[in-house]
């Protein structure tokens, strides 16, 4: 009999019932070590005061209002998104999906009010993840997502990850833009080289395309950058982000240029619940946070102490581990063809810790952006006991 929720979804038997920074809590009081963070959602971690009383305080005022009137909390948040980044103004989604449809959309209104109405089709490319509507799973191209759901939306050419000429080599006359994740994070934390970034943005330039990044799992801090390309030092000319920004709640946002834009007129897009006065009022909350003065840095010092400890814990299970990838707070722990990735997240739930599977047989490790050295030892005695476990498990199941 199907259960009164859909099943779309392998749940770990386990429920929370609270949270405080990186840790979360049973009902019964046993402790978990949240590298997960709702799938680096909870930036700030479990429970931020901060958070918690910009929420509280705008949940006693007003709700919802619909975007037929003026938002102050969304027109704050658009202000210091555009100051922070590249952008020249911003839509507020409720999800990442519906920042990448709004992005689509953008980039094929744009080259449309250029009477180029025939450049419809994005470029991306293999191990993308970009959401689960239909044009995401169309502009995702994996198999998995795609089977049975019908003919794949129209308008999306993919080329193998980090090939720049047949990036070049997929573009044609009915091209609109490249879309990437600068970090792939489903795909098993791939991350995209700077000279690649800048490649696509001179691609781009040269035939007239928009660079659309999706910086939905990427953004917001995760790599130790407020956005992962703002260090490549290029800018696109659209990015859609969600997951860190709403720190918990809800909301994403597609940024954009004032010319990559300029096809979305009024009544053209629109959303009923995108950027309410709560949502925005908590994503105000998650930016005096993340653009407080010294907070990056320490997102970089914390990282760079945890990638050492997965070094050592390479080291430690050679036979296990292939590699350690990623950037930032946004790191994967690549598990040989004989170590299965949820094999060990398994035996990581065992001891009490929670990561999350990704592509390549990556176990991925998305921490608050808020751990300390405590939780990073935590973390890596943990690790290390699960690597431990699963190549014991291993062994006598060879024998
Ligand atoms: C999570 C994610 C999405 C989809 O976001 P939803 O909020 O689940 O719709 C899209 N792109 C990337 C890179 C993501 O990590």
């Amino acid at each position: 009999m199907i259960s009164p929720l859909l099943p779309t979804y392998a749940r770990a038997d386990l429920a929370f019932e609270r949270g405080e920074g990186a840790r979360l809590y049973t009902a019964d009081g046993t402790e978990y070590l949240d590298f997960a963070a709702g799938i680096a959602v909870n930036a700030l971690g479990h429970a931020h005061p901060h958070l918690v009383s910009a929420l509280s305080e705008q949940a006693g005022k007003l709700w919802h209002v619909s975007n037929a009137v003026r938002i102050p909390q969304q027109e704050r948040l658009g202000e210091r998104l555009v100051e922070a980044t590249f952008a020249d103004t911003m839509f507020v989604t409720n999800s990442g999906a519906e920042a990448i449809e709004c992005a689509v959309k953008m980039a094929r209104r744009y080259h449309w009010s250029r009477d180029e109405g025939q450049r419809y089709r994005l470029i991306t490319f293999e191990g993308a993840f970009h959401g689960r509507t239909l044009a995401a799973i169309a502009a995702g191209g994996q198999d998995k997502y795609l089977e049975g759901f019908g003919p794949p939306t129209q308008g999306f050419d993919q080329v193998a990850f980090g090939d720049i000429e047949a990036a070049r080599d997929a573009i044609t006359a009915e091209t609109a833009g490249i879309l990437i994740e600068p970090v792939q994070g489903e795909g098993g934390l791939r991350v995209v080289p700077a000279r690649m970034l800048r490649a696509l943005r001179e691609l781009c330039d040269e035939h007239g395309l928009l660079l659309i990044l999706d910086e939905i799992q990427c953004g917001v801090g995760r790599t130790g950058h407020l956005f992962a390309y703002q260090p490549a030092g290029i800018s696109p000319d659209i990015m859609a982000i969600a997951k860190g920004i709403g720190g918990g709640f809800p909301v994403g946002a597609c940024l954009a240029t004032e010319q990559a834009a300029s096809g979305m007129t009024a009544g053209t897009h629109g959303s009923t619940f995108g950027g309410n006065p709560l949502a925005c009022a908590v994503a105000n909350a998650v930016l005096d946070v993340v653009l407080a003065d010294g907070f990056l840095e320490q997102v970089r010092d914390i990282a760079l102490r945890l990638r050492q400890g997965l070094a050592g814990l390479q080291d430690a299970h050679p036979d296990a581990i292939e590699d350690i990838r990623g950037e930032g707070l946004m790191l994967g722990i690549k598990c040989r063809d004989a170590t299965a990735n949820r094999d060990v997240l398994a035996a990581l739930r065992e001891r009490h810790m929670l990561a999350v599977g990704a592509g390549e047989n990556v176990v991925r490790l998305l921490p608050p952006l808020i751990i300390d050295d405590n939780d990073v030892a935590l973390a890596l005695e943990r690790l290390d006991g699960a690597f431990t476990a699963v190549a014991s498990a291993g062994l006598e199941g060879a024998a």
